[in-house]
């Protein structure tokens, strides 16, 4: 019997990849697009006709191509954006495959028109179902045209697929927006047939996001959202987040990373944990958030039509966004002369006891801020004279606000390292939690009943994350709106001397305003409602006791007092989404048993100790 085996014909293979690449019109806008934006131009024209069907062209000032390159440009596999694999971990472009131009020849009627400024004569490309047919030189303005006709030709089957008008435009319509979102120096004009559609002059991300959707919307979107920024050594969010009134059963979300429209339910999570209890479940807010990382720190070659990306830093990230997020919310609720519209007059009230601000409803809590902790009430003990015994030596007393004054507490740390009990993780993800004397969580784990004592496992969270913050000098901070101000001796101020970078680190912000006087004009975000300035004179008189014990690192002095100062505290009720973070979180840190000086976080009471008292 002779062999069976032969390599397929070029048009037939492109065929097969082109169903990765292009699934409908919208696909092919977007490669055409998107490799416009590659080539460098600051001015874009679409123009479609029945929905894209037909046709879907696409001119840009771009480079252009070279007559070589471009007939170069539609074999499988070629592309000017990579050279070697090494590449794939710096990508830049939006583009990297070669496979866009060699997918759409495959499946539709092609006229490529292309000039590069250098040279004085363009050339022509016709080409369909992968053969040419012309290739001629012509007199053409310098960039590109794509004239894409006839999507599916050759693959009646697919062409069937298609949707209505309407769905095929709205996807059309998506894909423009993913792009001319995050590219808002670049001019677009949109012609549908006729209709000029769009016409986007070249401005910023703000001006971009109301021209494009603006029209749709009773009230200027710029008035609805307010911006964040934040910027670590990991990543850098800018953007927009809708205010809370203004959330809607279909929102606009949008998250871009390097210039890249991604879709991330994980993020998208931490957005709209932020919003916890400020808009009714069924609604959403808007938001358009602009990530920048180092590529190498992203993989965007996990998915063909590229719009999941995974991130090498992605829980970090997480709470990065979850706290920038609740920042701008706690901003705008606490703070009325903070708005994001400057040139237009409020238009609602920005005093948060105001109940036009929020939508009436069951659940909502007016005095919520997520920004905040709640001011602390010393909650009953009797439940430690009940059942004392499940807590040791009576440690399971609440730990007060004026706790984080105490320093003598370093010189006692036992070493608790090596006594790590292990939890079950996955056992404890799956089960619900309740709150008990609003001051330990109980859920259930393999062996039995977990409790967690709240504030403990605050502390043990917020000292992990200041001493990571203090290395990797990636703390978020809070502006505050009048300085407070920190008068120093000189003794005093020598140790001062020694924090001051690592509280910068952390997110406080000091400004000289004379000799041992300093204006603090920002504070870590994460920072409850406390005294700023006996905590700052807490954590020098903290640094010259760890002075005289050389044993102690004054870095984990000052996360100490930090975390205390942060602490959600006893007596501070929980929702559920609350508990499963502290939970997740703490079960996170590289020590989840003690807190820094040395308390017991969490007891486990076994089933059987349960079962033992209802004989
Ligand atoms: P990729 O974008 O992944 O490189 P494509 O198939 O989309 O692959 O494009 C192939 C190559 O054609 C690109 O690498 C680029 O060099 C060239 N090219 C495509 N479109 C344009 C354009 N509008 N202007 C200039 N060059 C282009
Ligand atoms: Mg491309």
């Amino acid at each position: 019997m002779s062999d069976i085996i032969h390599l397929l014909p070029d048009s037939v293979a492109n065929q097969i990849a082109a169903g990765e690449v292009i699934q409908r019109p919208a696909s092919v806008l977007k490669e055409l697009v998107e490799n416009a934006i590659d080539a460098g131009a600051n001015f874009i024209q679409i123009v479609i006709k029945d929905a894209g069907k037909t046709l879907i062209q696409v001119i840009d000032n771009g480079k252009g191509m070279s007559e070589t390159d471009a007939r170069m440009a539609f074999e499988r596999h070629a592309t000017s954006k990579i050279k070697e694999a090494s590449d794939l971990f710096s990508i830049r472009t939006m583009g990297f495959r070669g496979e866009a131009l060699a997918s759409i020849a495959a499946i539709a009627q092609v006229e490529l028109r292309t000039r590069r400024a250098e040279e004085e004569l363009g050339v022509m490309v016709e080409i369909a179902g992968t053969r040419v047919f012309k290739q001629e030189t012509i007199h053409c303005d310098t960039g590109t045209s794509f004239l894409v006709k006839n999507l599916f030709f050759n693959v009646p089957a697919r062409r069937r697929f298609l949707k209505s008008e309407n769905v095929e435009k709205s996807h059309l319509l998506n894909e423009f927006y993913r792009i001319a979102l995050v590219n808002p120096e670049v001019e677009f004009l949109f012609n549908d047939g006729d209709d000029e559609i769009y016409r986007l002059p070249p401005s910023n991300y703000k001006i971009r996001i109301e021209n494009i959707f603006g029209k749709n919307l009773k009230k200027r979107l710029q008035q609805q959202l307010l911006s964040i920024e934040t910027s670590t050594s990991i990543v850098t969010i800018n953007g927009f987040v809708g205010k809370p009134e203004f959330a809607q059963k279909s929102p606009y979300q949008y998250f871009f990373v390097n210039g890249r429209y991604m879709r991330h339910p994980y993020f998208h999570k931490a957005v709209m944990l932020a919003y916890n209890q400020l808009i009714q479940p069924s609604e959403s807010p808007n938001y358009f958030i602009y990530f920048e990382v180092d590529p190498e720190s992203i993989d965007i070659n996990i998915h063909p039509t590229k719009t999941e990306i995974k991130f090498e830093n992605e829980q970090a990230i997480w709470s990065i966004m979850n706290a920038t997020v609740k920042e701008a919310l706690g901003k705008f609720n606490i703070i009325p002369s903070i708005d994001f519209d400057q040139d237009g007059a409020p238009e609602i009230s920005r005093n948060r006891t105001d109940v036009n601000i929020l939508p009436p409803q069951t659940n909502f809590n007016p005095n919520y801020n997520p920004f905040q902790t709640t001011a602390y009430k010393r909650p009953e003990m009797d439940w430690e004279k009940l059942y004392g015994s499940f807590e040791q030596k009576g440690t399971g007393i609440a730990i007060d606000e004026s706790d984080f004054t105490k320093t003598d507490i370093f010189s006692s740390r036992p070493e608790i390292v090596d006594q790590q009990q292990i939890i079950d993780t996955e056992d404890l993800i799956s089960a619900t939690n309740f709150q008990f004397k609003n001051k330990y969580i109980l859920t259930n784990v393999k062996s039995g009943m977990l409790l967690i004592d709240q504030h403990r496992a605050h502390i043990r969270i917020l000292f992990e994350m200041f001493l990571s913050q203090m290395k990797n000098k990636k703390g978020l901070a809070q502006q505050i709106l009048f300085p407070e101000v920190l008068i120093l001796d000189s003794e005093n101020s020598l140790f001062f001397d020694q924090i001051k970078d690592e509280l910068i680190n952390v997110g406080f912000n000091f400004e000289s305003a004379g000799t041992h006087i300093f204006n603090v004009n920002a504070i870590p975000s994460q920072l409850g409602s406390v005294s700023v300035i006996s905590l700052l004179n807490n954590m020098i008189a903290g640094t010259k006791q760890t002075q005289q014990n050389p044993v102690d690192s004054y870095h984990e002095t000052l996360a100490l007092t930090l975390a205390e100062a942060s602490a959600l505290k006893s007596g501070q009720s929980l929702t559920a989404e609350e508990m499963n973070d502290l939970i997740n979180k703490l079960f996170s840190c590289a020590n989840h048993n003690f807190t820094p000086d040395g308390k017991t976080i969490f007891t486990i009471i076994a089933h059987e100790e349960i079962q033992s008292r209802f004989r």
